[in-house]
């Protein structure tokens, strides 16, 4: 898998599920994107037909077959995902991709990974390969509700490996991802883990601070809106302590050590 390709191409639609309200998982035959995407990478939508909207929107890869398949995972928030949940079944998507950095994994360290909301399609795809590299791990995933839990995908439930948290405590623990991100720390030794991260900014950035004061080596991903995605109209730049740094190209995955 490599962080350095990018194709534009027209992926139709094979499967489409509507898990919960506002929330879809799109599978898409997409060969040049199955084979060369790597975890923490994105997709750029053109959700419409038409030409408008013109912007394209950043889905990250949720899963991918190594072959031909890869499934992207969003929820309606606007006018753009409104218009992608009106596609259907055999409709072509045209997308740009792989696109963005993605995450390092740190092989002698063990993976603590952790998704809020719609973050959780990159870490669905870490956790996938690091299931595959068979390296240990434990993830922690933060929903609405027990109805979004098909957002954990194929993250296996009530096993010891993994904590699912519910704002509404209708499934798994009541509360915020962060509460058994901040156990599994206080139990471990700081320098053998790492900490994998991607889920609203709030979340990420009590992360990096988490991470940061207690020196463990951690990974984020941004999920800001973004207009050209590979790095043409500096649109998504966010500040870090080297400056100015583009989510769509030197991002999304930074290390939480770029950060105060
Ligand atoms: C690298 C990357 C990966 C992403 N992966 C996913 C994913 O896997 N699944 C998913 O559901 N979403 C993901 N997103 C967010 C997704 O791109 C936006 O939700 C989408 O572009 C919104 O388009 P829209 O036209 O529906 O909303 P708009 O009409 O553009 O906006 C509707 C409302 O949502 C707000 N908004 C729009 N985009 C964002 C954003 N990125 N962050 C916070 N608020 C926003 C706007 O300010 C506005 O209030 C990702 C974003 C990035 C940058």
């Amino acid at each position: 898998m490599s962080g350095s390709v990018k194709q534009q191409l027209f992926a139709p639609i094979v499967e489409i599920d509507r898990f919960a309200d506002g929330l879809y998982r799109f599978a898409l035959n997409a060969p040049f994107v199955a084979q060369h995407c790597a975890p923490g990478q994105f997709v750029n939508v053109k959700v419409a037909h038409e030409n408008y909207p013109l912007l394209r929107r950043p889905l990250s890869i949720h899963d991918s077959d190594g072959i031909r398949r890869i499934d992207l995972v969003f929820r309606v928030v606007g006018e753009g995902t409104a218009i992608l949940a009106e596609r259907r079944v055999g409709d072509e998507l045209d997308l740009i991709g792989p696109l963005g950095s993605p995450f390092r994994i740190i092989k002698d360290k063990r993976a603590l990974l952790a998704g809020g909301g719609v973050g959780i399609p990159p870490i669905h795809f870490l956790f996938r390969e690091i299931q595959r590299r068979e390296l240990p791990h434990f993830v922690i995933c933060g929903m609405r509700n027990k109805d979004e839990a098909a957002l954990a995908g194929a993250i296996p439930y009530e096993t010891e490996h993994y904590e699912l948290c519910t704002d509404d405590g209708s499934l798994g623990r009541k509360g915020l991802a962060i509460d058994p991100l901040i156990e599994q720390l206080n139990a471990v030794d700081p320098a053998s883990v790492a900490v994998y991260c991607c889920g609203p900014e709030p979340m990420l950035r009590a992360v990096i601070r988490l991470c940061n004061e207690r020196g463990v080596e951690c990974q984020v991903s941004f999920e800001q809106q973004m207009a050209c995605g590979f790095g043409a109209c500096i649109g998504c730049s966010i500040e870090t302590k080297k400056g100015y740094q583009r989510v769509c190209t030197e991002g999304p995955v930074f290390s939480a050590s770029d950060f105060e």
